[in-house]
């Protein structure tokens, strides 16, 4: 053994590279579509069943454990009947042991939660049994090393306890396995992989843009004046929505055509909501391509109150869109900034003239300055003036400046 001082240059990059490695990768979430043979369908529907029954009765036993004798049980205390389970109870063989653990751990989280919310003095919500079709997802937690295979190029997944179940990768699945949950959405069965992936950082980029998250038809709006519009086969799936909803309504209850007339509509904000996403992922990558700071007004605060009042039925939408911005600039080493949007969409970009106007008013000329401008455009470039810009990849507090 060397003495303590005799650290090798070996050492020291071998440390670096490991710690580098951990600010460095990012976990990815890739959603895939499962078909299932019908008895491979059955044995997922049991799994479900299974994980459910189980997730139930760590519940209860928490529940009783605190109400008899005033103590909590732990993750770990739960964690340790499980061998006893699997040998007693035989339909609980056919199902991985980290299936089964990933279910009291998610016990576990609902009684964490529960205990951050008495904490805080919020509205606790005590953890609830879940009944049937409350429960629609089962997750191998380790699915790099055990549980899950991907075989024939990716043509199939062999599940433990399942079998070689079908598998379309609509894109590559990238960087290393960590975990995958088998989920089910109405009538259909997803499999989401969660994978560790090395960001891919672009060039720096030194432009900077503000955007408005717009009132219709815009999706966006930027302080450079581009107005971004949801695509029309989005608007067309929409509009189709509110047609199937109708007739949906008007079926007799319990009958078959009321069952088909239930599908159509679950399928259409399947589509909708899957269109949605696409947009969503192709725009935040165009932007983050082409700017290196992307400032956007905070929805957290005011914004939330303001959209929900004025915006509509888009703000679910932005949220969305939101993380999903974050997350490809985090990737490409790039800048997302929220802003207090306080006023933003009053004030002049000009002379800070700030005057409330009706929505129906798109384009003004300010009073102040005698500015011509587009309200959703000077939107975006209040909210770009609320942030401090600098080179990209620099993290820059952004101060709260006092109205404009
Ligand atoms: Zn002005």
């Amino acid at each position: 053994m060397g003495s303590a001082g005799n650290i090798s240059a070996g050492v020291i990059e071998r440390y670096i590279e490991s710690q580098r490695s951990q600010w460095m990768t990012m976990r990815k979430a890739f959603k895939y579509r499962l078909y299932p043979t019908k008895p491979q369908a059955r044995d997922l529907e049991r799994t479900l069943f299974l994980c459910r029954q189980l997730y139930n009765a760590a519940l209860q036993e928490r529940r009783d454990a605190y109400r008899k004798a005033g103590v909590s049980l732990t993750y770990y205390q739960q964690k340790r009947s499980l061998p006893e389970i699997r040998t007693e109870l035989l339909e609980y063989k056919g199902v991985h042991s980290q299936v089964l653990q990933n279910v009291i751990e998610r016990v576990d989280l609902a009684f964490q939660g529960f205990f951050r919310r008495v904490k805080h003095g919020e509205n606790p919500g005590y953890p609830r049994f879940k009944g049937q079709g409350r429960y629609d997802s089962f997750t191998f937690p380790q699915a790099g090393t055990t549980g899950v295979k991907l075989q024939k190029d990716g043509k199939r997944v062999l599940l433990y306890g399942i079998g070689s179940v079908k598998v379309k990768l609509h894109r590559p699945l990238e960087g290393r396995l960590k975990t995958a949950t088998v989920k089910r959405e109405a009538e259909h069965w997803y499999i989401v992989f969660v994978c560790e992936v090395e960001p891919k950082p672009l060039p720096p980029n030194e432009e900077t843009i503000g955007i408005d998250l717009g009132t219709n038809p815009h999706f966006l709006v930027t302080s450079e004046g581009e107005m971004v519009e949801a695509p029309r086969y989005f608007q067309k799936a929409q509009a189709k929505l509110a047609p199937a909803q109708r007739s949906l309504s008007r079926k007799k209850r319990s009958s078959n055509r009321r069952k088909e007339a239930r599908k159509r509509v679950a399928a259409l904000h399947r589509k909708i909501a899957n269109q949605r996403r696409d947009f969503h992922h192709k725009l935040a990558r165009r932007l983050v391509k082409q700017y290196g700071t992307i400032v956007h007004e905070n929805l957290n605060i005011e914004g939330l109150a303001r959209s929900c009042a004025a915006k509509g039925v888009q703000d679910a939408g932005w949220a969305q869109f939101l993380s999903i911005l974050a997350y490809k600039a985090a990737e490409a080493g790039r800048r997302v900034i929220a802003v207090d949007p306080k006023y933003t969409s009053q004030a002049c970009p000009t002379c800070g003239h700030r005057e409330r106007r009706p929505l129906w008013v798109r384009v003004y000329t300010c009073p102040g300055c005698g500015a011509h401008l587009h309200r959703d455009v000077a939107a975006a470039q209040n909210v770009l003036a609320r942030a401090w810009t600098g080179p990209s990849g620099v993290a820059i507090p952004c101060p709260r400046s006092p109205g404009l």
